[in-house]
């Protein structure tokens, strides 16, 4: 076994990724992590710095989460100033100061008729809080019998049991540890009546149907579901009596160059689910904001003990702290408009890529920008080649997924752009 941490000798990059190799188990990837892994150490704007001193930009975010980039000082002065005051405060019991702001300023940003705000953790706990807040609702309203759970292919809502179920199309062990109740349908297509399967689904199924979960832009499947398309899947959900979620873990708070997602098309949702802008990767939190009628439907059914769900850090202060900050910078510095030119800047450059024939798709909206090529390998390679360049990407099947702060700059932009179409011609 290697040294500990505490041992001095470990702070090289070599042996800290010999100490990851023996204690440390990492999500998304297999058992042991590679020689190349980036063990970063510090980070600033859109650059992160390796242990051997290596310099990164970062255009995929951290996990597309680091909205903001790196070092952001009203943020972490924000959480400094929470921690220092009271770190946290039960939610089931009480309340706290920045909890209550934040709801009210989310509010502020959805509208009505969302207007009410429950805390969680991780995009995960959200959508999987959504799902029990629909299935509770019908049950609520008298029709347990409510109780499937639709979402689409390759649609990523997260890893725990009931969020994993409805991502069954990311992978293949998710499949095995399905529970029942969950109904993976074909994508949504481009045409207006693109919800053709949805629709066939609720017309046999819709009176056992309790919500229809959808992202308005596939963070992992890397897909883009046309406004109609959305129109048509609200428009369904409303004739069926099914909520409609959208997953905006990803896409809320500036990514798609809007606010949210759903403001392109103008469709509302039931619940919105939202977390990595929120915090922009300064502290752990997520947010589904739903609305006045469902939830008086909780209101309401107080004798039958309302919605029995919370989480010990459920508006944790200081994450909320954090999360108000950072909506202070995304309005203050006009970001969402910024992830507007610069997805535009971007998608722009990455045209010249569409005409090679190993290139099957070039789509995106704001800073959630994808590269659908013919095979994974080569979507490895392109992301190995530009991280040997010094830019960060991500890759998702055969997509190559790029996706910077919102804080990218121009020059940062063209630069991405220039390793991107670099990589994509180092492997024709
Ligand atoms: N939903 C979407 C659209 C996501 O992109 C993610 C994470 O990537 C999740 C849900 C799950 O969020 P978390 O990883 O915070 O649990």
């Amino acid at each position: 076994m290697n040294a500990l941490p505490t041992d001095p000798a470990v702070e090289s990059r070599a042996g800290l990724l010999a100490v990851d190799a023996d204690h440390l188990w990492h999500p998304w990837s297999p058992s042991r992590v590679s020689p190349d892994t980036v063990v970063a150490v510090s980070g600033r704007g859109c650059e992160v710095w390796d242990a051997d001193g290596r310099r990164y930009l970062d255009a995929k975010s951290s996990g597309l989460n680091a909205t903001l980039g790196y070092g952001c000082r009203p943020v972490i002065d924000a959480v400094n100033a929470q921690l220092s005051r009271l770190m946290t405060y039960d939610m089931g019991e009480g309340a706290n100061v920045p909890a209550i702001r934040l709801a009210r300023r989310v509010a502020e940003l959805t509208g009505p008729p969302l207007t009410r705000t429950f805390f969680c953790n991780s995009g995960s706990e959200a959508m999987e809080t959504c799902i029990r807040i629909a299935r509770f609702y019908h049950a609520v309203l008298g029709a347990p019998r409510r109780h499937l759970v639709v979402s689409f292919e390759n649609a990523y809502h997260g890893a725990t049991m009931a969020a994993a179920a409805c991502s069954a199309g990311s992978s293949p062990v998710a499949k095995e540890v399905t529970p029942a109740g969950f109904v993976t349908l074909p994508r949504p297509g481009r045409a207006a009546d693109g919800a053709g399967a949805l629709r066939d689904f609720l017309a046999r199924h819709g009176d056992r149907t309790a919500a229809v979960l959808v992202e308005p832009v596939q963070s992992r499947g890397g897909h883009l579901l046309p406004d109609a398309s959305l129109r048509a899947v609200r428009e369904l959900c409303d004739r069926h009596g099914a909520l409609l979620v959208l997953d905006e873990v990803t896409t809320g708070f500036g990514r798609t160059g809007r606010m949210f997602g759903y403001q392109h098309s103008g469709v509302r949702p039931d619940l919105l689910a939202t977390s990595k802008g929120l915090t922009a990767g300064y502290m752990s939190l997520a947010a589904v904001t739903t609305t006045e009628h469902v939830f008086d439907v909780f209101d309401a059914n107080k004798t039958k003990a309302g919605f029995v769900h919370g989480h010990t850090h459920s508006g944790h202060a200081a994450a909320c702290a954090a999360g108000l900050a950072v909506l202070d910078v995304v309005e203050s510095e006009g970001l969402v408009a910024n992830a507007e030119a610069r997805g535009a800047q971007l998608l722009a450059a990455l045209e010249e890529t569409r005409p090679l024939p190993y290139v099957r798709d070039v789509r995106g909206r704001g800073l959630l920008v994808s590269l659908e090529l013919d095979g994974s390998r080569r979507a490895a390679r392109v992301r190995a080649h530009m991280k040997d360049g010094g830019v960060l990407v991500r890759r998702t099947g055969p997509n190559v997924l790029v996706a910077p702060p919102l804080i990218v700059t121009r020059d940062e932009t063209e630069r991405i752009a220039t390793a991107l179409l670099a990589a994509v011609s180092a492997t024709a």
